[in-house]
C-alpha cells in the first residue's frame, strides 16, 4: 500500500520533495522538541495523483487521513464533532519551494452550529467562538467554495457601520452571531450550497481545495516569475488549532532571526496580542514591533529568543518563523530560510561565518552571483537628496532607490511598463493577484501593511524597492488617484522612491551608483586566498577605475587609450594627427597630444592608488574617428584650417573596405613610430611624477595591441623602448617597465612562442580573436548569432561566453607556446566573455595569472573563481 500521509512525528527536513517545504520543517521542528501543534502531512504525491485523476481523492488516501485523524485525536484527546472536547485543526498547503501566499489556507476547521457552542462554553468566551466560525465560514467559503471573499467583507463593513463601530475587535458575541448566519444565507444564495456541517467532509474539501489551488492563476504566474516547475505538486499539512485571539496572554507573530533588509544580527519581526492568523501579515491591524513582546509577555519572549537562535543554528540560515501565543504558552507554526535583500544576504553569510555556524567553503559557496549584482543597488545622489522634502514617508521595507511614474493597479503597471515606462506601484496594500505588477515595477509603494506584509516580502525577494504602510497615503484605486493632505498623485505622476529610508518625494532625483562595499572587501580577501587567478578592472577613466578599486579590482588589466579621444577637442586633435601630411605637422600635433594624455595618465595612477596598471597604446579602427561624410568634412577642414579637398582625399585614402581588418594597432605604430613613442613617453612620465608625489611604486606596463608576428612586435617595441630609455636616462632615472602584447590574432596563437622572446606579458583580446578565429564580424554578429541560437546551433554567444573548443583550443596553444620560452610570462584574459560564469568555469582551469572585465562584474568573477578553485580542490 502506498504511503500517502505522514505524521510530523514521522518526517524530516530533508523530505521537502515529497512533504513540501512547510511540512517537512514542521516535521524536523516536531523531531528537536520544539512546541508544534501536533499535526500530520498528506504528500505532493497525493496531490499529484489527486491532479491526474480527475481531481479525485482515492480512497487510501481517504482512509489513510481518516486514520491520521484519529491518531490526532489520541494524541490531543480531542474528536472531530465532539460535544465536549472537539478538534479544530488548521489545513495549510505546503510545496517544494516556498511559494508565499500562493496557495491558501484554512483555519478553524472542524467548528459547526454544535461544536461553535462547546467552544463558547469551554472558553467562557462566546466572542471568541464565533470569531472563530466565522472566520471558518469566511477562509472556507473563499479557498474551498471560491465564494468571493470581498462578499465576507461586505457584510462587515456593513454590521459595523449600521452599530456605529470602527474595528473589528469592537463587534460583540452577538454581532458575530449575526455574521454567522448572513454568511450561511450568502452560502446558500451565491453556490446553492449549505455550509458542509461533519468535520470530516470539511476536510475532505479543504484538502482537495488545497490540491486543486496547485493550479490557479496567481500559483501558476509565481512558479513562472520564479522557475519553479509545475510538476512538483503541493503538500497539505493538517495541525491541530491554537489560539492567539483568546485574550490578552494571546497574540500571533511572524519573526526574522535577522532583520531581512539590512542582515544585521538580533529578532526582527512584529505580533499582535489577541489575533489569529493572518491578521499580522494582511495588514489589517498594525502590528506591534517584535521587541514590545519582551515588556508584554517577558517569559514568551524569553522562549522565542531562544527557539530563534536554535532553529538558526539547526538550519544554518536565517529563519523566518511564525508563533502563535495561546494563553500564555508559546507555539511553533512554521519555520523557513528567511527571503531577504541582497545585501542582507552578504551580511548574513559573512555573520554566520564569523559566529562559526558555516564555514568558509559553505560561505563561498552559498553566495549567488544575483546576490552580488543586487548589493550593488543604486541610491540617490546625496547633494541632491539633502535638499529635496519628502512629501511621504513609510516603512523602508526594501532598500534601494528608484524613480518612475506611479500606477495604482498591476494592470496599469504592466501596460505602462510595455510602453517603455519605468513604473511605481501604488496601491493600498498587495496581494498575489499583483505579481506581475510588481515585478515590472521599479519600486512598490503601499498604504498599509507592516515590514512582512504582502508587499514587502514579495518585493524583497525580488530585489525591488519599496516602502510600504505609508499611513499619510489614502489610496481610492477605482479613480486612480492617492492623496496625501493636499497632495494628489495621479496616473503617471513621476515619484522618487527611497526603499532605503522610506521617503518618497515628487519628481525625478538623480540616482548614484554604488560607492562603497564593506562586505565586498571581507568577501574579497576570502576569495582570494582560494583563487590562483585574479581579477582586474577594464577602465580608463578615473571615475571607472575608482568603481573598479571599490568593487575589489586587484589592477587595471586594460585601459583603452583610444576611448581618451572621444571628447570632442581631443578628436579634434586626433583628426589633425591622422590627416597630417608631414611627420612636421604630426610631430607638432602629438606635442599637445602628449600634455592631455599625460594628464589623463596621471589621473589613471592616481586612482589606481599603485595598483598594477596594464595601459594599451592606440588601437583606433581608423573609421571610428574619420570624418563620416561631406557635411563632416567640411567642418572638419574649417575647424583645423585646411581646405575641404584636402580633407576629402585624405579621408578617402584612408578609407578601408575592411577597417577591423585594416590599419589598426601596432600596424599604425609601425608606419608612425612616433604615436607610440608619445604615448610611451606620456605613460613613464606621468608614472615617475605620481610615484614620486604619492610614494608608490609603479611598473608601467605598456600593451601593444595586434600583434601577428615577432618581428612586427620587436620593432614597435624598440621604437617604444627608445623613447622611455631616452626619457629615464636624460633624467638619470631607472624604473622597472613592462612591455607586452594583446593575443587577439590566430596566428599570434601559432608564433607565441617567438612573441614571448621579447612580450613581458600577454593579455588576450577575446572579442578580436572570437571574431577572427569564427570569422565572425563583431559589428554585425549579432543577427547571424541569433539565428544560430535560435536553431541550436550554439549554445551560447561567443562574444558573452568563450567558444571553447574554438577560441579556447587557440588560447591553450598561446599559452604553451608563451610558457615554453619565456615561464614567468604573465598572462591575461580581457574582453566582457571572460567574466561570465561559463567562461570562468573555462579559465579557471587554465595556467593564467588573471582576467579583466568591467567593473560591476568583479565580485561576480572573483567568486567564481573561487568556487571554481573550490570545485577542482574537491575532486
Ligand atoms: P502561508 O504559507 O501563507 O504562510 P500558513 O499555512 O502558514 O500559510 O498559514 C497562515 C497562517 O495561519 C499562519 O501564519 C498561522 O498564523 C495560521 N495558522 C496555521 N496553522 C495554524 C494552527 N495550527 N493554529 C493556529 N494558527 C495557524
Ligand atoms: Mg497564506
Ligand atoms: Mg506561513
Amino acid at each position: 500500500m502506498k504511503r500517502w500521509v505522514y505524521l510530523f512525528s514521522e518526517g524530516s527536513k530533508e523530505q521537502r520533495g515529497l512533504l513540501g517545504g512547510k511540512g517537512a520543517n514542521l516535521a524536523e521542528m516536531t523531531k528537536l522538541g520544539l512546541p508544534v501543534p501536533t499535526g500530520f502531512t498528506v504528500t505532493t504525491e497525493a496531490c499529484l495523483d489527486y491532479l491526474a485523476h480527475h481531481n479525485q481523492l482515492n480512497a487510501e488516501m481517504k482512509q489513510q487521513v481518516a486514520q491520521a485523524v484519529a491518531t490526532l485525536a489520541e494524541k490531543t484527546g480531542k474528536t472531530f464533532g465532539d460535544h465536549k472536547n472537539p478538534l479544530l485543526v488548521s489545513v495549510r498547503s505546503g510545496s517544494k519551494f516556498s511559494m508565499p501566499g500562493m496557495m491558501d489556507t484554512v483555519l478553524n476547521l472542524g467548528l459547526n452550529d454544535e461544536t461553535v457552542e462547546v467552544l463558547a462554553k469551554n472558553s467562557q468566551n462566546p466572542r471568541f467562538a464565533y470569531d472563530c466560525y466565522r472566520r471558518l465560514l469566511q477562509m472556507f467559503g473563499d479557498v474551498v467554495l471560491g465564494i468571493d471573499n470581498s462578499k465576507f467583507e461586505a457584510r462587515i463593513t456593513a454590521l459595523k457601520k449600521a452599530a456605529g463601530l470602527k474595528y473589528d475587535n469592537e463587534l460583540t458575541a452577538d454581532h458575530w452571531k449575526r455574521i454567522v448566519s448572513e454568511y450561511k444565507e450568502l452560502y446558500v444564495k451565491t453556490i446553492h450550497r449549505e455550509f458542509p456541517q461533519d468535520p470530516i467532509d470539511q476536510l475532505y474539501l479543504a484538502i482537495e481545495a488545497v490540491f486543486g489551488s496547485w493550479n490557479n492563476q496567481r500559483a501558476k504566474t509565481y512558479r513562472r516569475i520564479h522557475n519553479i516547475s509545475d510538476d512538483l505538486g503541493t503538500a497539505v499539512n493538517i495541525q491541530e488549532m491554537v489560539f492567539g485571539n483568546f485574550g490578552e496572554t494571546s497574540g500571533t507573530g511572524v519573526v526574522f532571526t535577522r532583520n531581512p533588509s539590512t542582515g544585521e544580527a538580533g529578532l526582527f519581526g512584529e505580533y499582535l496580542i489577541n489575533a489569529q492568523g493572518e491578521d499580522v501579515v494582511a495588514g489589517v491591524r498594525t502590528p506591534k514591533p517584535i521587541k514590545v513582546l519582551a515588556e508584554d509577555l517577558p517569559d514568551q519572549y524569553a522562549q522565542l529568543k531562544a527557539i530563534c537562535e536554535k532553529l538558526e543554528r539547526h538550519y544554518r540560515d536565517m529563519q523566518d518563523i511564525e508563533f502563535t501565543i495561546e494563553r500564555g504558552k508559546l507555539f511553533i507554526l512554521q519555520t523557513r530560510n528567511g527571503k531577504r535583500t541582497a545585501k542582507a544576504t552578504l551580511k548574513i553569510l559573512l555573520d554566520l561565518y564569523s559566529e562559526q555556524i558555516i564555514d568558509e567553503e559553505e560561505l563561498v559557496n552559498r553566495i549567488e552571483a544575483k546576490d552580488l549584482e543586487a548589493s550593488l543597488h543604486p541610491s540617490f545622489d546625496e547633494k541632491i537628496l539633502a535638499k529635496r522634502v519628502p512629501f511621504l514617508t513609510g516603512l523602508a521595507a526594501s532598500p534601494g532607490a528608484a524613480v518612475g511614474a506611479a500606477y495604482f493597479s498591476a494592470e496599469a503597471a504592466t501596460e505602462a511598463k510595455a510602453r517603455g515606462e519605468h513604473v511605481i506601484l501604488v496601491r493600498e496594500e498587495t496581494s498575489p493577484e499583483d505579481i506581475e505588477g510588481i515585478a515590472v515595477s521599479e519600486a512598490v509603494v503601499t498604504s498599509r501593511g507592516g515590514m512582512t506584509s504582502h508587499a514587502a516580502v514579495v518585493a524583497r525577494g525580488m530585489g525591488i524597492c519599496s516602502v510600504v504602510g505609508c499611513e499619510a497615503l489614502t489610496v481610492v484605486n477605482e479613480e486612480k488617484i492617492g492623496t496625501v493632505g493636499k497632495e494628489k498623485i495621479e496616473e503617471g505622476t513621476i515619484l522618487s522612491v527611497d526603499g532605503s529610508t522610506g521617503k518618497i518625494y515628487f519628481g525625478e532625483i538623480p540616482l548614484e551608483e554604488v560607492t562603497s562595499t564593506v562586505a565586498l572587501d571581507e568577501l574579497h580577501a576570502i576569495w582570494d586566498r582560494h583563487s590562483q587567478i585574479k581579477v582586474r578592472a577594464n577602465a580608463e577613466t578615473p571615475k571607472d577605475i575608482a568603481m573598479g578599486m571599490t568593487l575589489g579590482a586587484t589592477g587595471i588589466g586594460l585601459a583603452r587609450t583610444e576611448h581618451m579621444f572621444f571628447e570632442k577637442t581631443r578628436l579634434l586633435q586626433f583628426r589633425q594627427l591622422i590627416l597630417a601630411d608631414t611627420l612636421a605637422e604630426r610631430l607638432q600635433v602629438l606635442k599637445e597630444l602628449k600634455k592631455v594624455q599625460k594628464q589623463d595618465f596621471k589621473f589613471m595612477y592616481q586612482a589606481a592608488a599603485g595598483k598594477a596598471t596594464t595601459v594599451r597604446l592606440l588601437d583606433p579602427p581608423l573609421h571610428e574617428f574619420l570624418p563620416k561624410n561631406d557635411s563632416e568634412c567640411r567642418e572638419v577642414a574649417k575647424e583645423l584650417g585646411k581646405t575641404f579637398n584636402e580633407v576629402k582625399r585624405k579621408t578617402d585614402n584612408l578609407a578601408e573596405t575592411n577597417p577591423m581588418l585594416g590599419f589598426r594597432g601596432l600596424r599604425l605604430g609601425v608606419a608612425y613610430p612616433e604615436i607610440y613613442q608619445m604615448q610611451a613617453e606620456a605613460i613613464v612620465e606621468a608614472a615617475v611624477e605620481v610615484a614620486q608625489a604619492e610614494n608608490y611604486v609603479i611598473t608601467p606596463e605598456i600593451m601593444i595591441p595586434f600583434t601577428i608576428d615577432a618581428n612586427e612586435f620587436a620593432r614597435v617595441r624598440g621604437a617604444v623602448e627608445e623613447a622611455v630609455q631616452t626619457y629615464l636616462t636624460k633624467n638619470e632615472l631607472i624604473l622597472n617597465y613592462q612591455i607586452g602584447t594583446m593575443i587577439e590574432i590566430p596566428r599570434a596563437c601559432f608564433v607565441a612562442g617567438e612573441i614571448a622572446q621579447h612580450a613581458d606579458f600577454f593579455s588576450f583580446g577575446t572579442n578580436d580573436l572570437t571574431q577572427m578565429v569564427l570569422g565572425l564580424s563583431r559589428d554585425d554578429s549579432p543577427r547571424i548569432v541569433n539565428q544560430y541560437l535560435d536553431a541550436g546551433i550554439f549554445a551560447d554567444d561567443p562574444f558573452q561566453v568563450i567558444d571553447e573548443a574554438g577560441v579556447g583550443a587557440m588560447m591553450k596553444i598561446a599559452i604553451k607556446n608563451g610558457r615554453k620560452v619565456n615561464p614567468a610570462l604573465k598572462i591575461g584574459v580581457c574582453g566582457e566573455a571572460a567574466a561570465h560564469p561559463k567562461s570562468i568555469a573555462f579559465l579557471s582551469q587554465l595556467d593564467i595569472n588573471y582576467i579583466s572585465c568591467s567593473p560591476f562584474r568583479i565580485p561576480q568573477a572573483q567568486m567564481t573563481l573561487a568556487k571554481a578553485a573550490l570545485a577542482t580542490s574537491a575532486k
